[in-house]
């Protein structure tokens, strides 16, 4: 990517984790439901219906606010956007166009880059259309879940950053609480603009939009397939046209879907069914203390304790995070981190396991004996890892490693016991005698004698020390 310069501009809509819908009292995760069982006369539009505002969708516009470093306009309002699709009954949305509740903000990248956002507005979602062979059917479970739309600058200048961008705004959003983040079941959705310029040229290229990418590597891909089809056109000196186009995660490729040349008039008009949202300053400090602590909180927290490699690997995992947090101050929590990046995350169903995640003190306790070497590294793990095993359910650490019999023996007395027995044996003596006259390296076959004789409990830097004592 070199000859023309890349421009992206990313809208995306995040789906709040509110109880109910935006403006009905119905269930807002109809996830595993049958299609229209999670509707209300609002949702569906019969004739009357009337809008009631969720106060919950305000309170995580609130907080995704703050997570994307924006004001909070106490003033905001809401307008029917116009346009006709047999998933829309009402034959309008439910929008912000004047007066969005979020203003302008920004998403700083761990690149050091970031990018500016030009507002966020609140929503609510369409239904869905299923298709089959000769019919579509209408699926309404979707519409009138509360939404906002984050809307960037035109500051995203690689596939690269964009990616990364979307990331963090996941992070972000995920870790404020406003979403649950299940991108597989479209909780977040990026509507992507890419357009073309040479360097320095006055103005940007026409672009492209790409919609409804759900993943961060889907949108990477559907730039850098962007920046090879428009680059080509424009070194043939053809026209780049203005145009909504499709991704095909199989084939790697964007398709036309429809031409854009000219914008839709939607007729915004204010909703006169909802009143205007007036917010006070203590309502919004209220919320803005409500929430949790996001990713850039913690990188404040955690810079001069961890590596940032762990920490960045870490941070995509919300529920780490914050048993961190809980552990934040303690001498133990590297220890913590490493078992978390390198044992935890290594397991084929780490996944799962985060759910099961057991309690600080626990951990704080494990890394403390492993600290004291009352744990080898591989015994410290064994125990980590019984953690998520659900027969040892709230076992502490002592509990189990007793039960696993991977303590060791610190226990000088005991040691020197052994040590005692080992030097004596008949099957030793030889080794013994070459350590007598000078042969370093017949140690390491004695300390492993007193690991053999310990039942592998021996602590092999003290037995070691014993021998060494004994034998000079
Ligand atoms: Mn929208």
């Amino acid at each position: 990517m070199t000859k023309y310069e890349i421009t992206v501009g990313i809208e995306c809509h995040v789906q709040l984790a509110t109880k109910t819908k935006l403006f009905s009292e119905v269930d807002n995760d109809a996830r595993g439901k049958d299609p229209n069982t999670c509707v209300s006369p609002v949702d569906y539009a019969l004739p009357g219906m009337l809008p009631r505002l969720n106060e919950q969708a305000i309170r995580l516009a609130i907080r995704a606010g703050r997570a994307m470093n924006a004001e909070i306009n106490p003033y905001s309002r809401f307008d029917r956007k116009h346009y006709y699709y047999p998933d829309l009954p009402k034959g309008y949305q439910i929008s912000q166009f004047y007066h969005p509740i979020i203003g302008a903000g920004h998403i700083d990248l761990p690149d050091g880059t970031s990018v500016r956002i030009e507002h966020a507005h609140m929503e609510e979602d369409a239904g869905k259309l299923n298709h089959y062979d000769t019919y579509s059917l209408v699926d309404l479970n979707r519409a009138g879940t509360p939404l906002i739309e984050i809307v960037s600058m035109p500051d995203i200048h690689s596939a690269r950053q964009a990616h990364d961008y979307c990331k963090e705004l996941w992070r972000a959003m995920t870790y404020a609480g406003v979403t649950i983040g299940d991108l597989y079941n479209g909780n977040m959705r990026f509507d992507v603009n890419i357009s073309l310029a040479l360097p320095g040229a006055k103005e940007l290229g026409k672009r492209a939009e790409i919609k409804n990418l759900n993943s961060f590597r889907s949108v990477e891909r559907a730039i850098e397939y962007e920046y090879e089809r428009q680059s080509k056109l424009l070194d043939k000196g053809e026209p780049v046209r203005q145009e909504t186009r499709g991704w095909n995660d199989a084939t790697g490729k964007t398709t036309f879907q429809r031409s854009k040349e000219e914008a839709q008039d939607y007729r915004y008009m204010p909703e006169p069914d909802i009143p205007p949202i007036r917010l006070s300053q203590e309502f919004i400090d209220e919320e803005l203390k409500n929430t949790p602590l996001l990713p850039k909180d913690y990188r404040g927290k955690f810079a001069d304790v961890l590596p940032v490699d762990t920490l960045e690997v870490l941070l995509d995992y919300p529920e780490l995070m914050r048993k961190l947090g809980e552990l934040a101050g303690k001498d133990n929590i590297k220890r913590v981190a490493n078992w978390f990046a390198s044992v935890l995350l290594a397991e084929e169903k780490s996944y799962e396991m985060l759910s099961f995640l057991p309690k600080a003190d626990y951990l704080e306790e494990l890394a403390e004996m492993a600290e004291k070497q009352e744990l080898s590294s591989t015994g410290a793990k064994e125990v980590f890892l019984k953690f998520f095993d659900p027969q040892m359910k709230g076992k502490d650490a002592h509990t189990i490693a007793k039960e696993l019999n991977v303590l060791q023996e610190n226990d000088t007395g005991a040691l020197e016991a052994i040590v005692g027995q080992v030097i004596s044996d008949p099957a030793c003596a030889q080794a013994v005698a070459d350590y007598k006259a000078g042969s370093e390296k017949v140690l390491g076959f004695l300390v492993g004698q007193v690991m053999k004789a310990s039942r592998g409990k021996a602590n092999p830097g003290t037995a070691s020390q014993i021998l060494k004592n004994k034998l000079t």
